[in-house]
């Protein structure tokens, strides 16, 4: 969309567009975390703009989501079921995407920064007379009259925080990181609306078709992980990342990572968490070897709990851990692995 483009929307229609929308994103049926995460906190910035939360649920046989959808925080769900969107490809999805943005009018839209939403956010943004701020870590908006979205996300090499408004035109879109924000409780008694979209054959009208899903053995999914054990540099080399993975294997777990474990070459960047890497919201971490910079607990300071092994009793780690192990963990790690395995029977 070129700027002379923008310049010739009219910005009097602003007060037609009313309610936050979340994009609902799924795999085979099964919702990313992120979704609930984003109908959290549009429900806390819905509420205080007095507006309706929404939410858009596209697939095959989807039903049950636009039910969950009501028990994590939504009023309204637009739901679009056809066979034909069974799989994600950006042009039937942002046909469906389009058509509902005009018929909900939603204020502000929001899309997981995840690898599908990123590709459906941007391909939308180009056909819509609006911006798109990409990979938000922090949301909020201004409450009456401006009702602005606060779109905030690091910027030039993550060295500050930038945050984007945008200020004429409607929608306001952003995409967010999954393990930022904080699902709602579910509430299975809640009550919401289910708007069913009809699917118009021009939907599913495109060159490409999905062949086959391969799934990578060892894939990493720190952002869907419940359980993650992390090391950092006092872990003093990679062969110790073994010991880590012996507990993870114990408590159905995954290994993560400081940066300067990654940069370091002992682990891949995919097992990062922080700043620069993956921000989780684990309902266990355990971080050992790891100081506790702030790039790094910034990733995953919304732990449910956090414990925290180190030899330095001074460590930053320890003042957002829930539980201190003061120790080295060359002796802590072993004692803990034996517990797990002795408790979960594997010993
Ligand atoms: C722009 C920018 C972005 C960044 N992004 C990230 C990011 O995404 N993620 C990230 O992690 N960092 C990031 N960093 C780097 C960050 O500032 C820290 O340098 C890094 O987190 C340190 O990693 P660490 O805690 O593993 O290592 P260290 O800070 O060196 O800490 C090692 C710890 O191990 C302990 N230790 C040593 N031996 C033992 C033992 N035997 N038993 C128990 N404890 C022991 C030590 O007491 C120490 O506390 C970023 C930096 C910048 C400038």
């Amino acid at each position: 969309m070129s700027v002379e483009h923008l310049e010739k929307q009219p910005a009097t229609s602003i007060s037609d567009y009313e309610g936050i929308l979340v994009v609902v994103e799924h795999r085979g049926g099964t919702a990313k975390k992120v979704s609930w995460q984003l109908l959290g906190q549009g429900r806390r910035m819905a509420d205080k703009l007095g507006a309706p939360l929404m939410a858009l649920v596209i697939g095959h046989q989807v039903k049950h989501l636009a039910q969950e959808a009501v028990v994590f925080g939504a009023d309204h769900v637009y739901i679009c079921d056809n066979e034909s969107l069974n799989d994600y490809r950006t042009k039937p999805y942002s046909r469906v995407c389009l058509d509902v943005f005009a018929q909900a009018k939603p204020e502000i839209v929001l899309f997981g920064a995840t690898a599908t939403g990123r590709d459906l956010a941007g391909a939308i943004a180009t056909h819509l007379p609006t911006g798109l701020t990409a990979d938000c870590t922090a949301l909020d908006v201004e409450p009456q009259p401006s009702r602005i979205l606060l779109a905030s996300r690091p910027a030039f090499s993550e060295k500050m925080m930038a945050t984007i408004l945008c200020k004429k035109y409607r929608p306001q879109m952003a995409t967010a990181r999954p393990g930022v924000f904080q699902a709602l409780q579910r509430d299975d008694t809640r009550t919401g609306n289910v708007i069913h979209v009809p699917f118009h054959d021009h939907y599913g009208e495109t060159a490409t078709r999905v062949i086959d899903f391969i799934t990578e053995v060892n894939s990493i999914n720190l952002e869907e992980a419940d359980i993650i054990i992390a090391g950092g540099r006092g872990l003093g080399g990679p062969e110790v990342f073994g010991l880590l993975q012996e507990l993870a294997d114990a408590l159905d777990g995954t290994v993560g990572a400081s940066r300067a474990a990654v940069d370091a070459g002992w682990v891949m960047h995919e097992r990062q968490i922080g700043q620069t890497g993956q921000t989780v919201r684990p309902k266990l971490i355990i971080a050992a070897g790891i100081s506790g910079a702030v790039q790094f607990t910034v990733g995953m300071q919304h732990a449910d709990m956090i414990i925290a092994i180190n030899k330095d009793p001074e460590a930053p780690i320890f003042q957002i851990a829930h539980y201190g192990i003061v120790g080295d963990l060359f002796k802590v790690l072993p004692e803990i692995i034996a517990e797990a395995k002795k408790r979960r029977g594997l010993a």
